[in-house]
């Protein structure tokens, strides 16, 4: 664990512009408190306890003149989100007062705060490791409960913990392997090999099964892509608007009139989707018949999911026909809607390939059939992987990168005892392993990854 190191004191608006009465200004770093006391007037911060709330006014140190009535959390070191004496400023006079509050912070020798930067300083401190910290940048963008409470776990070490442990043993056999080295008078070489096979293969089953975490985790994460297609009128519009379960889209009765919101997110059973540009579908769907396949549809391609929409009180046409071809190497799911009216095909006179799952039959203006929508999403994606519990779970592309990274290593280190290679050739793989995984959660990480990784914050956090 790294020590504490001194830093200069930082400050930035820690709470979303524009959203609710009370922001919050946080201050963190050594001079924190005196610079707070500085600019604040009717309480001593200096001499407050810590962990402790207080009443007073943030004045402009010069003209005297008071900005804002404030509540001033004042937390000293250590047991602080960055281990730093930290100050959190309520203000409740709008963005404005917030502005200046900071602004006047700034004028007595804080820096205002990059973005990330608290929690950059929270794992330079030794108070989280990476895979923490990107959970805090899950939890902020979290778009479901789900999602939100894979986070919270992750915040927990979870993941942190078992590779924690995968490193471990890996040390524990190299060192094994040292001692082995070190007395050649015993004629250990075999018993040698065959620990760091066995080893190998007992690590690299691990990280497979994380991995196999890594689809359900990062679509927990960031959204499952989803294109809702089908020909004019059959509810696509409809169909999105009881998935994000807000009015948003415009329904109409005559084909081709629809005009939907570009992008919105959809829970479904707590599966983030994200619909994609609905109204360039609609567009394409409406010249299909006059173009033939669109260069627009093009975009279809890079969704995770289609919902192919049908009509079961209109004919299948030759549109509906050319959306089945034109999607059957995708994830899809077939839809049947308006299940409320009399129907005019029988469900046989679907063109399904072996790939499709049941069509999912159900009518969007009734609400009926939906969750059976959120079953087959699963069941295309999922398939038996439970995100709910409570083991490690790996959640973004970096992580899955450096796993399967790890992966190679081992299987290196699998195929050089195989081959008989020398043991120091086969050692040198089996601590690129090592390596690998600790930069998992930053032990091992270079400086410049971890710059980058924090930029992907929002300012204040
Ligand atoms: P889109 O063009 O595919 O987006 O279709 P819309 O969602 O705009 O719906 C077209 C028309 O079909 C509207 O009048 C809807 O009210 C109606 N509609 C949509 N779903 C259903 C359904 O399940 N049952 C019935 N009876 N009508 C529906
Ligand atoms: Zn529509």
């Amino acid at each position: 664990m790294p020590n504490i190191t001194e830093f200069d004191t930082i400050a930035a608006i820690s709470t979303p512009v524009g959203e609710g009465a009370i922001s919050i200004v946080r201050l963190s770093g050594s001079e924190a408190i005196t610079i707070a006391n500085q600019v604040t007037s009717g309480v001593d911060l200096t001499q407050v306890a810590s962990h402790t709330i207080n009443y007073g006014h943030v004045m402009d140190p010069k003209s005297q003149q008071v900005l804002d009535e404030v509540m001033i959390s004042v937390m000293r070191a250590p047991k602080t989100f960055t281990r730093e004496d930290v100050v959190e400023i309520n203000t409740h006079g709008g963005i404005m007062a917030t502005n200046l509050v900071l602004q006047t912070l700034i004028g007595q020798g804080a820096r205002l705060a990059e973005p990330g930067e608290f929690t950059k300083r929270a794992f330079l401190n030794g108070r989280i490791d990476l895979t923490q910290a990107e959970s805090v940048m899950d939890l902020i963008r979290a778009k479901t409960d789900k999602a939100m409470h894979q986070a919270v776990q992750q915040l927990d070490g979870s993941l942190q913990h078992l590779i924690k442990h995968l490193r471990q043993e890996i040390m524990d056999v190299l060192g094994q392997v040292e001692v082995n080295i070190d007395y050649p008078e015993y004629d250990t070489d075999e018993i040698t090999t065959q620990m760091l096979l066995e080893k190998a293969q007992a690590v690299s089953q691990q990280i497979e099964q994380l991995l196999q975490t890594a689809q359900a985790g990062q679509i927990m994460n960031s959204g499952l892509k989803t294109a809702i297609i089908g020909k004019p009128n059959v509810g696509k519009s409809s169909l999105l608007n009881v998935l994000a379960q807000k009015q948003r889209a415009i329904v109409t009765d005559i084909a081709g009139t629809t005009r939907d919101v570009i992008e919105q997110t959809a829970n479904v059973a707590g599966i983030p989707l994200q619909l994609i540009d609905t109204a360039g579908i609609h567009e394409t769907t409406d010249q299909i018949e006059q173009l033939g396949v669109d260069r627009s549809l093009q975009s279809l391609q890079t969704a995770d999911l289609i919902l192919l929409v049908v009509d079961s009180s209109r004919p299948l046409d030759a549109t509906d026909q050319r959306l089945f071809q034109l999607t059957q190497e995708q994830k899809r799911l077939v839809i049947v809607n308006k299940q409320d009216l009399a129907p005019a095909w029988d469900s046989a006179a679907l063109p399904l390939t072996a790939d499709d799952l049941t069509p999912v039959i159900i009518s969007a203006t009734q609400k009926s059939g939906i969750d059976q929508i959120a079953a087959q999403i699963k069941q295309l994606f999922f398939q038996g992987i439970e995100t709910s519990q409570t083991t490690a779970v790996v959640t973004n592309a970096r992580q899955v990168g450096l796993l399967q990274q790890a992966q190679q290593s081992l299987a290196d280190v699998m195929s050089g005892i195989q081959a008989q290679m020398p043991i120091d050739l086969v050692q040198i793989d089996m601590t690129n392993c090592w390596n690998t995984l600790g930069e998992i959660t930053g032990e091992t990480a270079p400086d410049e990854l971890i710059t980058q990784l924090f930029s992907q914050f929002c300012l204040g956090k």
